[in-house]
């Protein structure tokens, strides 16, 4: 992740609504992908103040409504009532199909959180020029979210949400659920600790779900062999079987040598997602370190590089944040096996990318 700037002078941050200096408007302009101050136009909405974009925008419902979003739209010639309203959600906010209910006490926090994360995500995929897109777009499978909340107890009543009673964080043909709960910082602790997991965070429910995503993107139909020999058999044993088997017995011994978690194995595409979670994490910290002057190593280098310079970058942070009392940004050791498994990541992305380009 990059910084940004302030017309006032001030840095301003990827997460940003406000500079802190100036107390002006700022949000992501979509027309030169930055977070810029706002101004106010006379007729409605707004300008983007970088003198080489200055384009004319208007605020995502999402960031007007309910400030769960800090995006802009590009602002149409004529924007007629009700259409206006269709299109003001943002190029992060149109991918939704259930948001959490806001009568809900703390939802709305929550949801202000998941979305934050989602935004992040969006970033990294749009550096790495990955493809996601709509059904009216021409990427398949489409892509959307759905953020949803366990049935609760409410005065005496059970108050369900679309239905169901619990909600499984998960990917289904593109469709990514997310439980509302994991953006409460308690219980995501709980289950952290529960599941023995070194780290449990928004950021990483989206990247692992979008890596299930990718899978059926990339890999499905395309390039499935290849799959298998890294990460085994996909078919066999079943999706099912396998969940049952690893609740049964857990991870077989010494699964760090060739999983980068224990959940990974429990199924090649379990595997995959949280291989592709690691990745995509690799890839946000060598962006931001790069822009911050930490490391030269760009994302698309070669892996070997990138491998090194996150290291180098995370041995650093590990020790900040040690001294702080905080749990480690990267692990000390990345084996050869799952090495071999991020290049053919590294690989495939690289190869879709290229593509595109051509
Ligand atoms: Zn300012
Ligand atoms: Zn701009
Ligand atoms: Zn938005
Ligand atoms: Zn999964």
């Amino acid at each position: 992740m990059r910084t940004y700037d302030c017309v006032c002078g001030n840095r301003l941050f990827f997460d940003n609504s406000q500079c802190l200096n100036c107390e002006r408007e700022v949000g992501w302009c979509p027309a030169c992908a930055r977070i810029a101050a706002l101004e106010p136009l006379a007729e409605g909405g707004y300008r983007c103040t970088y003198e080489d974009c200055g384009a004319a925008l208007l605020k995502c419902l999402n960031y007007s409504e309910h400030q769960v979003c800090n995006r802009m739209v590009a602002m149409q010639g004529d924007i007629a009532e009700g259409e206006g309203e269709a299109s003001a959600l943002c190029d992060c906010c149109r991918y939704n199909d259930v948001v959490p209910d806001l009568s809900i006490p703390g939802h709305l926090e929550r949801w202000a959180a998941l979305e934050a994360a989602k935004r992040r995500l969006f970033y990294t995929l749009d550096l790495l020029g990955l493809p996601h897109g709509t059904p009216e777009e021409s990427v398949e499978p489409p892509l959307s979210f759905s953020f949803m909340a366990d049935a609760m107890p409410d005065a005496g009543l059970w108050r369900t949400t679309a239905g169901t009673d619990k909600v499984y964080t998960g990917h289904a043909e593109g469709h990514i659920t997310i439980n509302v709960k994991e953006a409460d910082d308690v219980e995501r602790e709980r289950l952290r600790i529960d599941m023995n997991e070194s780290h449990r965070t928004l950021i990483g429910h989206f990247r692992h779900e979008i890596g299930h995503y990718y899978w059926d993107v990339l890999v499905k139909g395309r390039d499935e062999e290849n799959s298998r020999r890294l990460f085994g058999d996909h078919d066999n044993p079943t999706y099912s079987e396998a969940l049952e088997r690893y609740y049964d017995q857990g991870p077989p011994e010494n699964w760090q040598e060739r999983f980068v978690s224990a959940y990974a194995t429990m199924h090649p595409w379990e595997d995959f997602a949280e291989t592709f979670a690691f990745y995509l994490d690799i890839v946000s910290v060598i962006d931001t370190a790069r822009n911050l002057g930490l490391s030269r190593v760009e994302h698309d280098d070669r892996l070997s590089s990138v491998l090194s310079a996150f290291q180098q970058v995370g041995l650093a942070v590990n020790e900040l944040n040690r001294d702080m009392g905080l749990t480690d940004l990267v692990p000390e050791v990345i084996t050869p096996a799952i090495r071999d498994k991020l290049e053919y990541i590294h690989g495939v992305i690289g190869a879709c990318t290229k593509g595109k380009h051509r």
